[in-house]
């Protein structure tokens, strides 16, 4: 037993806990460090086992035990235990190490333990493991460097990233991964504000091992020890290459064009408006250059529009080959593009661009082994003498372009205002149409054509009309002139012909009875190359019989080239189809004239019809009209017939053949198709309409069942009155 006062007092004062214990781990002695630590008192403890402030089954050693404790390398009289879980009395458990000494005291054998709480130290080393598997897994890239800016450590992530190893970094400064894409001023930015405020971030190019540069997004911080001394660097960053990539990808895709890689309507937007605001500082003028292909459309349809596409694809490529690199050239969309010439000194050098554009255009193309030619239409406007926004711009260049087609194509023309009154309003026009034509916004609506003798409906006229969202039905005397000058008419008779030779053939397989269905061609079809192949293709792809469709084509369709017109007409004659002359009168021509032409029927010019009640010359006309029909042996029918004086008069004449709205309005499809259901009118009359025809049989009727066409359509919608 400890004897000497002064060292016990020593060892109660000692602030590490102290434990002494003998062979069997019976405890002697604790001094207060030892009480505090674990809660007894030392009397409580007094020959106590000395397990009893270890947790034996927490220990790491699974069998340990006191001997554990005592047990000493030879040659040695103290060890240390490490990593005992002491248990205090409490039951709270804490890390501790023990080192244990041998003490004899009077031959007995003693042993010291001191023990040290180890807590602190296991929770900070477990924290730094946490950060070491973090850091590990992490998909950022960590790279510490010294202070001397020199790698000491590196994660996974920037292998993974620059392709460096630890043992081929370690010890190298940064600066191996530089792309040399920045200026010495760019880094010296950065350190600046690394060593002022500890810390940089930003977006910067390096290269990896490969070679391969690639963008990330850094941040430096500078790590200070307590005496503000500089310790390390620590870099931490992301590879930013798939995302910039995507980026990219969304850029183009909303800027460009994905055809031609040239901008689209977005960029150019900007474009324009850059060089206009930099034009008007440098007192510089912009050219704006809008081209429109000539017959573009004529190629795509014949060659097909994977023979278009590769077409503006190399168009594309010419232009880019006429135009310096500050220029730029646009895809508007179709075949139209766009070229600004930003700081010009005067706006008449946009006319060397232009004519060096022509040049480009008048070489032939080969495109999969076909030459195809091409010429361009090229409207220009100067900003800022010709205006200022953008829309307007493009807008004028647009009515240029449109008067260098209207006199001839291939060449270019500068905007003037006078172009804009009716050139702008048809260019609006002609751009609404092409849009309808896309969305399906053509109707076709049916008039019936009657036999006044028999009352009889012996035919229909497909008359087309236009269903403008907001607007309303236009009628095409508002938009086939247009549909005419700028050739659309091609696309639109088309679809005419198809629709109504489609109809016709369902309203036959429907069971009603076969009627002819006329199609008004405008002279721009007529003369197409492929008119005849068009309308075989119609009949075909709809399974109509040729004799139920009959043409109408107007005298001066037929005039205007009259050589042509005999074959085409023939042609046409051979397939089965019925022809006829619409507006006949208006044209001057002469009836023996039109007699080598294999026409059918003339119709009567409604102009003439108007008045010949009240117009002798009018009724003298229309009587020798046909008089002269009948000694031709061609069948007469008279438009325009809308009351019982015109129908009289005609009648008295021997025109039986009539259409008007007397019979009825043209009306849409299935009104048209309840009239052929019904089939016949009659000149006996409902009590309401005592002037107007009527079915031939049947009981008396109301004005609610009353066949009559008035009456059926006073009652719907004005829509259909046009
Ligand atoms: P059109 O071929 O001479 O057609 C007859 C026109 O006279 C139609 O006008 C018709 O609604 C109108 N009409 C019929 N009966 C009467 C009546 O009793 N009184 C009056 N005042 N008018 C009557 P719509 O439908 O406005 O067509 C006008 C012209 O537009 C047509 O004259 C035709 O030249 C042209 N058109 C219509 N559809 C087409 C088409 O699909 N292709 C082409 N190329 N032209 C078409
Ligand atoms: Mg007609
Ligand atoms: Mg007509």
């Amino acid at each position: 037993m400890i004897q000497d006062e002064r060292a016990k007092a020593i060892l109660q004062h000692l602030a590490e806990a102290v434990v002494c214990f003998d062979r069997q781990g019976k405890i002697e002695l604790l001094n207060r460090a030892a009480e505090e630590f674990f809660g007894y008192s030392a009397s409580e403890l007094k020959k106590r086992d000395i397990m009893a402030l270890l947790s034996k089954h927490d220990t790491t050693e699974a069998s340990f035990s006191v001997s554990s404790l005592i047990t000493f390398d030879v040659g040695k009289n103290s060890h240390v235990v490490r990593d005992l879980i002491g248990r205090r009395r409490d039951g709270g458990i804490c890390h501790i190490d023990i080192s244990v000494r041998e003490l004899e005291l009077e031959g007995i054998a003693l042993y010291v333990g001191i023990m040290r709480d180890t807590s602190e130290r296991k929770r900070s080393e477990k924290e730094l493991n946490l950060a070491a598997k973090v850091l590990e897994n992490m998909g950022e890239a960590i790279g510490v460097t010294d202070a001397d800016n020199k790698y000491i450590s590196i994660n996974p992530a920037f292998t993974r990233i620059t392709g460096y190893l630890p043992e081929e970094i370690i010890g190298k400064a940064p600066a191996l991964m530089a792309s040399g894409r920045h200026t010495s001023e760019f880094y010296q930015m950065m350190w600046e504000s690394i060593n002022k405020d500890g810390q940089w971030q930003g977006e910067i190019w390096d290269r990896r091992k490969n070679g391969e540069e690639y963008p990330k997004w850094l941040s430096i911080v500078a790590v200070k020890d307590s005496g503000e001394r500089l310790q390390n660097y620590i870099a931490v960053f992301a590879d930013l290459s798939d995302r910039k990539a995507a980026d990219e990808r969304i850029h183009f895709m909303s800027n460009y064009d994905a055809l031609t890689g040239l901008p689209n309507r977005e960029l150019l937007h900007d474009r324009i408006l850059q060089a206009t605001i930099a034009a008007k500082r440098l007192r510089k003028k912009v050219a704006i250059l809008f081209l429109d292909l000539d017959r573009f459309k004529a190629i795509n349809d014949t060659l097909g529009h994977s023979i278009g596409d590769l077409l503006l694809q190399a168009v594309a490529e010419r232009l880019k080959g006429c135009i310096r690199s500050s220029d730029t050239v646009a895809r508007l969309g179709g075949d139209e593009f766009i070229v600004i010439l930003p700081d010009l000194p005067e706006g008449a050098h946009a006319a060397i661009v232009a004519q060096k554009i022509l040049d480009a255009m008048a070489v032939r193309f080969v495109i999969r082994d076909t030459e195809l030619t091409t010429t361009a239409s090229i409207g220009i406007t100067i900003s800022p003498d010709d205006g200022i926004a953008n829309e307007e711009l493009i807008a004028n260049a647009d009515v240029a372009m449109y008067r260098s087609k209207e006199i001839g194509r291939n060449n270019y023309q500068f905007f003037a205002p006078e172009m804009n009154d009716s050139a702008y309003e048809r260019l609006t026009m002609e751009n609404n149409l092409r849009r309808a034509l896309e969305r399906e916004e053509f109707v076709l609506y049916y008039q019936p054509q009657v036999n006044s003798a028999t009352g009889r409906i012996i035919g229909a006229e497909a008359l087309v009309r236009w269903r403008r969202p907001g607007v309303g039905l236009v009628p095409p005397g508002m938009f086939i002139p247009i549909a005419e000058e700028s050739g659309l008419i091609v696309t639109i008779g088309e679809w005419v012909l198809m629709e109504a030779c489609r109809q016709n053939s369902a309203w036959q397989r429907e069971g009603l009875s076969p009627i002819p269905v006329a199609v008004n061609l405008s002279a721009v079809q007529f003369r197409q190359k492929n008119l005849t192949e068009m309308v075989a293709d119609a009949l075909k792809e709809t399974d109509l019989d040729s004799r139920w469709l009959e043409l109408e084509i107007t005298e001066s369709g037929i005039m205007q080239n009259a050589e042509a017109a005999v074959n085409t007409l023939h042609l046409l004659k051979q397939m089965g189809l019925k022809l006829s002359i619409d507006d006949f009168g208006t044209g001057y021509s002469s009836l023996s004239h039109l007699k080598k032409f294999p026409l059918d029927k003339l119709k009567i010019d409604q102009s003439f019809v108007r008045d010949i009640t009240t117009d002798q010359d009018d009724a003298a006309i229309v009587a020798a009209i046909i008089a002269m029909a009948k000694s031709l042996k061609m069948r007469v029918i008279a438009e325009g017939v809308e009351n019982k004086g015109h129908l009289d008069f005609l009648n008295s004449n021997g025109c039986v053949e009539i259409q008007g709205y007397y019979f009825s309005r043209p009306v849409p499809a299935d009104e048209f198709r309840k009239l052929l259901m019904q089939g016949i009118w009659n000149i006996t009359l409902c009590e309401d309409c005592a002037h107007r025809p009527r079915p031939m049989s049947g009981p008396a009727i109301s004005k609610d069942e009353c066949p009559c066409v008035q009456c059926i359509y006073s009652i719907k919608d004005a829509d259909r009155r046009i």
